[in-house]
């Protein structure tokens, strides 16, 4: 065996020292191996001997005619290791000397792996973010459509308010005329389920109307001071003879301040629809409302014995047009949803409790402010001081464009002794009322010339003191405060319950009276 040079010996040993596992072959002219030393095995050459053909273990040094040292890095050896290959050529001889890179191969192919995830992450992130650009893109459009049919789907609805509230007004109030004049029970009988449908199909037009103002954000709560007595005196009014048709008891605790301020409007709709739910579901047994006070908060439960609600329904009964009742009873399955967004509004929580065959007890509690009772703020606002007459009877004037609206008025004002005055448009309604003095103005908003809140505001700024009430058939968002703002002393909405209407005319007129004494 050939020796290998000194300073060869030395590359050896420093490489071995490094934990390379050197491996040194000197290879002669012939190609054959003339001396080894080293790791044979760690590179697969454990079988290799002196006088060996090198041209088969080592392909690569064949014929390459070199005349000074290169090196080949990471060849992969047949046994999986990888190796630096230095060939240095002398003479007519060749050392090739094998350096352990397997570790170093594998880093650089881990790398080179997680390069290529890289590459493919980034190349899968960006189509991501082309397919976002293209949904945002999207979604932006869809927006700009919902808002644009939204927008239409609100002034549908407003429109759609006016158009029902004012024939409904028309409906309820000649049947309640006609139910006055009528001795016979047969045609009694027959405008009742008029005024019943009627009263029916507005309560739907209503809730239908309610929840797309709720689904706009557009249902606003308003407090105002309102006298919890006479509420509750009339609810019950109207749920003891519908308990009654059907032979239910109903019953009312209360135990509450008799004026607080809250939207009282709103809390109203809500007795109403739980109390008609308990009537219309209940058939025997009775309905209860309790209502009561503690800390600032309103307290208020409707009880019934009616046929309770499966647990499984409970939780959807809130929801718009769910209805879990499967016999025949009316409605729309949006009672609940309205009033539930309502009790929110008003800083409260609607519950239910229920065990099928023995009742349910749906119940809220909001905050509400007691008031004084001799305070001002009981007060019906802009009451103005008294001017034109002050007898018991007085002048009204209605200005309103709606012919049979304004024959109705007549009929039920003039039966009652008032002497009565109407105008068609805005304008003439201030020229009306600024030279007759009436002693209370209905001015509808919706009026042709000039509308109903200018109308209203030109006559408070030439100094008409007396009550103006607004009357609307499509309340919107702020619509109160404005009418209360342009002057108005209040707010009545269509339809109007004739009864009610005559209510608010004696009561403004004895107020009057009142203030001249
Ligand atoms: P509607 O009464 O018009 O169907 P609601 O939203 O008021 O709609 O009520 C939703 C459902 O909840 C009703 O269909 C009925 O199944 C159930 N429900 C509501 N109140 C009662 C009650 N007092 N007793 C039994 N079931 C009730």
């Amino acid at each position: 065996m050939k020796k290998f040079p000194f300073k060869l010996l030395r590359k050896l040993r420093a490489l071995a020292l490094n934990h390379l596992k050197p491996y040194c072959v000197l290879i002669d002219k012939d190609m054959k191996v003339t001396a080894m030393s080293g790791e044979a095995e760690f590179y697969g050459f454990a079988d290799l001997s002196l006088g060996d053909d090198a041209k088969e273990q080592f392909p690569f040094l064949f014929d390459l005619g070199l005349t000074e040292e290169i090196r080949l890095p990471f060849v992969d050896m047949h046994n999986g290791h990888a190796a630096h290959v230095d060939i240095v050529p002398e003479r007519n001889d060749i050392y090739a000397i094998f350096i352990d890179a397997t570790e170093q191969r594998d880093q650089q192919r881990a790398l080179q792996q997680k390069a290529n995830e890289l590459k493919l992450l980034t190349h899968r992130q960006e189509q991501l973010m082309q397919a976002l650009r293209i949904a945002r893109d999207d979604l932006a459009i869809k927006r700009r459509q919902a808002e644009e049919s939204s927008m239409a789907k609100g002034r549908f609805i407003s429109g759609m308010s006016h158009e029902f509230r004012t024939p409904l007004t028309s409906i309820l109030g000649y049947v309640e005329l006609l139910s006055a004049q009528s001795r016979q029970s047969l045609v009694a009988s027959h405008l009742t389920a008029i005024e019943r449908s009627a009263r029916h199909l507005l309560s739907l037009i209503e809730n239908v109307l309610d929840e797309a103002r709720l689904e706009r954000d557009e249902l606003l709560v308003c407090s105002a001071p309102t006298d919890l007595f006479s509420m509750a005196e009339d609810i019950s009014s109207i749920f003891k003879s519908l308990a009654a048709q059907k032979h239910l008891a109903f019953r009312l605790y209360k135990e509450v301040p008799q004026n607080v301020e809250l939207d009282g409007v709103r809390l109203r709709q809500v007795l109403i629809n739980l109390l008609g739910n308990a009537v219309k579901y209940t058939n025997e047994g009775a309905v209860t409302l309790e209502l009561n006070w503690q800390e600032n908060r309103l307290n208020a439960a409707v009880s019934d014995t009616g046929p309770g609600i499966p647990s499984a329904h409970l939780e959807n009964i809130f929801k718009p047009f769910h209805r879990s009742d499967k016999s025949n009873h009316e409605g729309a399955g949006l009672g609940l949803a309205i009033s539930k967004q309502l009790i929110e509004l008003m800083g409260g929580q609607l519950y239910v409790e229920s065990t099928p065959k023995l009742g349910s007890r749906f119940g809220f509690s909001i905050p509400a402010t007691r008031i004084d009772q001799c305070s001002s703020a009981a007060q019906p606002l802009g009451l103005g001081t008294a001017e034109g007459h002050t007898t018991g009877k007085g002048r009204i004037l209605l200005a309103e464009d709606n012919e049979d609206i304004v024959r109705l008025f007549e009929l039920f004002l003039t039966d009652a002794g008032y002497e009565f005055i109407s105008t068609a448009d805005g304008q003439q309604a201030v020229n009306v009322a600024l030279q007759e003095r009436p002693d209370i103005v209905f001015m509808d908003l919706n009026l042709p010339v000039l509308n109903g809140l200018d109308a209203t505001e030109k006559l408070r700024n030439a100094r008409f003191l007396n009550p103006i009430i607004a009357l609307t058939a499509s309340p919107s968002k702020g619509d109160r405060r404005r009418a209360l703002d342009a002057g108005c002393s209040d707010y009545l909405l269509k339809p109007i319950d004739m009864s009610h209407l005559l209510t608010i005319t004696h009561e403004l007129i004895a107020e009057k009276c009142h203030a001249v004494r």
